[in-house]
């Protein structure tokens, strides 16, 4: 029932010296939508010019200037308005020292209701320096506001999100999470519910519940509450997926929450271990129990360029224009790297 096709192709050149090379090109197909992605591996070997120039690490550790650090929090984070949701505080905090985080309105939202959490409130910029229970803590935090916003405008989907340093997108280094919520679907969730809802229609069956017990080629191990698949047809670099409960966020208990966020640590610790340096994750929950039969909670994770002062950017005239990914990381080898990391 899963299939996954790939055409190869053996593409023939000769380097400056008339020395023939040979470039291996894997054009994938995604088992769901059918979308086509490009995997060359041998594109990572390629010089980065700006990588030449300078030997500089990126991550620039300013934590003096950080708008994010506790002691700045009252003079740079936004407030809600709404004193039931926030306080007289006007914010969110769950948890004390160091697995301290705030949940705020963003500043500058492109969502009706989006909202960023401050991880810690010390200027941690490694994963595995953060502490599991600040992660917890995000996630409950997050909880508490989408009860809010639930009670006041029924049910939203929500996107729990994090853009890691700057070339994932975000414009600040410390640690921080974007949650967004809207009563209607995103569109890339909107063309995976129909295509999930389509293979089950078709199929009689979930297709992620067949590519968690299926996959075995890029199955990378369970968690806590997560099974984690790294994608065949990545739509970046390194992409994996967590696929989780089928039932919407607030059909979980404390507990399972919890267990999100641990998997979610244990994941990106996974990848920061495995050598990336910047990546954006994302988990994405159904709606209703109808639409989580055929789509259940899914995290996505994938890897982004190194951050160095002038990194080159991922997303070129395929991904933006014509929406096929150029990949460099063959997603059996990943799966292989992150099971005995996780
Ligand atoms: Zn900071």
């Amino acid at each position: 029932m899963l299939a996954f096709i790939k055409e190869v192709y053996e593409i023939k050149s000769m380097d400056p010296s008339g020395k023939e090379e040979v470039s291996i090109l894997e054009i994938r197909h995604d088992p769901l939508t059918g979308r086509k992605v490009r995997i060359n591996v041998t594109r990572a070997k390629r010089p980065h010019v700006v990588t030449a120039l300078t030997k500089k690490e990126g991550g620039v550790t300013e934590s003096d200037a950080c708008i994010f650090c506790e002691e700045k929090w009252d003079e740079t984070l936004q407030r809600f308005v709404d004193e039931e949701i926030g306080g007289k505080e006007g914010r969110i905090i769950a948890g004390s020292g160091k697995s301290k985080v705030v949940l705020v309105p963003n500043k500058y939202p492109f969502a009706k209701n989006h909202t960023i959490v401050v991880l810690g409130g010390n200027h941690e910029t490694q994963i595995s320096r953060i502490h599991k229970q600040t992660w917890i803590n995000a996630f409950l935090a997050i909880r508490k506001y989408y009860e809010y916003l639930t009670s006041k405008h029924g049910r939203q989907y929500i996107y729990i999100n994090l853009n890691f340093m700057y070339p994932a997108g975000a414009s600040i280094e410390h640690p921080h999470m974007q949650v967004v919520c809207e009563d209607s679907v995103l569109y890339a969730h909107h063309l995976l519910i129909e295509a999930s809802k389509k293979f089950r229609r078709k199929h009689g069956k979930c297709y992620w519940n067949l590519l968690r017990n299926e996959d075995k080629e890029r199955f990378a191990g369970s968690g806590d509450y997560f099974d984690f698949v790294c994608s065949f047809a990545p739509v970046a670099n390194a992409e994996t997926y967590g696929i989780g409960e089928r039932k919407p966020l607030d059909g979980h208990t404390t507990d399972e929450v919890k267990n999100v966020a641990s998997d979610f640590f244990r994941m990106l610790r996974a990848y920061e271990n495995a050598g990336f340096k910047s990546m954006n994750a994302t988990i994405m929950f159904p709606l209703t129990e109808k639409e989580a039969e055929s789509l259940p909670v899914l995290a996505r994770f994938i890897a982004r360029p190194d951050p160095n002062p002038h990194y080159t950017c991922d997303r070129g005239f395929m991904e933006i224009f014509y929406e096929e990914s150029v990949i460099h990381t063959l997603p059996e080898e990943l799966a292989e790297k992150l099971s005995k990391l996780l």
